[in-house]
């Protein structure tokens, strides 16, 4: 699944593999360090209007391209998981969202990223703004939870599901 790196990412040497702590991993035999592999961190954002309908995007990009799913993307090197989703989430929807609450962290294999992501979940209780599509939507609206389409990644199904266990408590 995951793809072959041939060169260090830092000086340009050819990898090799090597074993080291029970796993095969890349090695840079001219810097004589391991080249550690982890999974991408994205941010989720599951936010909710007044009527409890959920927030979503039409996707312009893959992975996922035409399907709806959950505002998101990676977390930028220096930004906190609450900062990417609330930024991904403007840049998406045009939806400026507040009161985060931590809904779980899932991990996923994704073909697309050669890695494993792993995706942090809020739910944003306020917001303002009215879903605008940008960035890599076509379309942002709120959907009832009873017509809620097909969405392109298991675990943001697995976020909503979880989302709805909570606020029932
Ligand atoms: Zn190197």
């Amino acid at each position: 699944m995951i793809k072959v790196k041939k060169f260090c990412p830092y000086c340009g040497a050819p990898l090799v593999k090597k074993e080291s702590e029970g796993r095969m991993r890349y090695y840079c035999n001219n810097e004589q360090r391991f080249i550690y592999e982890n999974p991408l961190p994205a941010a989720t954002s599951l936010v909710t209007d007044g009527d409890g309908r959920i927030l979503l995007v039409y996707r312009d990009i893959q992975p996922g391209r035409f399907k709806w799913a959950l505002p998101g993307g990676f977390i930028e090197v220096g930004e906190s998981p609450v900062e990417a989703a609330k930024r991904e989430l403007f840049e998406e929807t045009a939806i400026e969202a507040s009161h985060p609450t931590l809904i779980d962290v899932l991990h996923e294999n994704s073909k697309f990223y050669h890695t494993s992501i792993l995706i942090i979940g809020y739910h944003f209780s306020k917001f303002t703004g009215t879903p605008k599509a940008g960035d890599d939507a076509k379309d942002a609206a709120f959907f009832p939870l009873k017509k809620l389409p097909e969405l392109a990644f298991d675990g943001h199904e697995e976020l909503i599901k979880k989302y709805l266990k909570m606020s029932k408590k």
